[in-house]
């Protein structure tokens, strides 16, 4: 069985800046990617609010940036999703399983970050792909000149409902509120985008089409009025799911399944840390999720130093 020092566990900002740290201090580090590295800034087209980038910064050249970075100090990465972690029977390490391999790791950190929420509306799953999306920057150069509705009032819903303004035609929002979450920047923007419609206290009950998405059947909270709007697209971002599942008892977990963790990230079980999105009480913002990074790869040399160095 391989042996590691650090092993983290989700390539996303948290993970790279953990990784990061934990190369730099000459601890042997593997990041564990099952996706795509960089997470959510992965499929984010130009973050306008990571400090040092006055003129904002590309998602995925970022999250490459951030990879070489840590490879330059050594830290590897292995394209696998790891399905366990368990404590080693007699001994203080952790023992990791993937599909065909297992490992040994003084320190596990915990970065595996959040998936897209699903609607579970008819017509949702049978159509994502066909027209139904959960990412604008991936998908928003097919809608060219379409008209396509985005769902939630969030910032990511306003942010990516700006975004597909460069290409369709026309964008709906359908918020089930008359009111937005998304932050005064983002709603100012939307508000004066002449693209941009809003369709208040509404929600999607089904997603209508054969072969691609071809209109939405809406609800109105208030008058419970029915109605179809034809769309060629349909793009949900109504928050984020924790992948939380394989701490299993390692870990207790919050109502919303984030991770009960100290502001060191220390999940309760030594040499476990749980840092980013996955965790409770996240500002859920890329330079959080670094710090994130930064302090569990901190606390974590710490463990190190004081189990397996003396
Ligand atoms: P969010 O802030 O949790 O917003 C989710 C939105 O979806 C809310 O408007 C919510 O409505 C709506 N919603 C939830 N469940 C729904 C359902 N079943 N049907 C219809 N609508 C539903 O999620 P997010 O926008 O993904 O943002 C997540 C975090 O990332 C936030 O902290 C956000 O600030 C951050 N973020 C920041 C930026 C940025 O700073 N530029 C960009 C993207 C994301 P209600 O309002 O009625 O609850």
């Amino acid at each position: 069985m391989e042996d590691v020092d650090v092993a983290i566990i989700g390539g996303g900002p948290t993970g790279l800046a953990a990784g990061l740290y934990a190369a730099r201090a000459e601890r042997r580090t593997v990041v564990w990617e099952r996706g795509v590295l960089g997470g959510q800034i992965a499929i984010t087209g130009t973050v306008e609010n990571y400090p040092g980038f006055p003129d904002g910064v590309e998602g995925p050249i970022l999250a490459l940036d951030m990879h070489r970075q840590g490879e330059q100090f050594g830290m590897e990465t292995k394209y696998e999703g790891i399905r366990s972690i368990a404590r080693e029977p007699e001994g203080p390490q952790f023992i990791l399983e993937t599909e065909s391999e297992a490992f040994r790791a003084k320190v596990v950190i915990v970065s595996a970050g959040a998936d897209p929420i699903k609607l579970r509306v008819p017509g949702e799953e049978q159509l994502t792909g066909k027209g139904v999306s959960y990412c604008a920057t991936c998908d928003g150069a097919f809608f060219k000149e379409e008209i396509v509705a985005v769902v939630g009032g969030g910032d990511a819903a306003i942010e990516e409902a700006l975004f597909l303004t460069r290409y369709a035609s026309k964008v709906y929002v359908i918020h089930r509120r008359d009111e937005l979450r998304a932050s005064r920047i983002l709603q100012t923007r939307a508000f004066a985008h002449d693209k941009i419609e809003f369709i208040w206290d509404t929600v999607v009950e089904e997603i209508l089409g054969e072969e691609r998405v071809e209109a939405v059947t809406l609800r109105n909270r208030i008058t419970e009025e029915p109605r179809q709007l034809a769309v060629g697209g349909v793009f949900i971002f109504i928050g984020h799911h924790p992948n939380s599942e394989l701490l299993g008892d390692l870990a207790t977990l919050d109502e919303g399944g984030h991770a009960v963790v100290n502001l060191w990230m220390e999940s309760g079980e030594p040499g476990l840390y749980v840092a980013g999105d996955v965790r409770v009480d996240s500002a859920r913002q890329l330079a959080s999720a670094v710090g994130d990074g930064v302090t569990a790869a901190i606390r974590s040399e710490h463990y190190l130093q004081e189990q397996f160095d003396s």
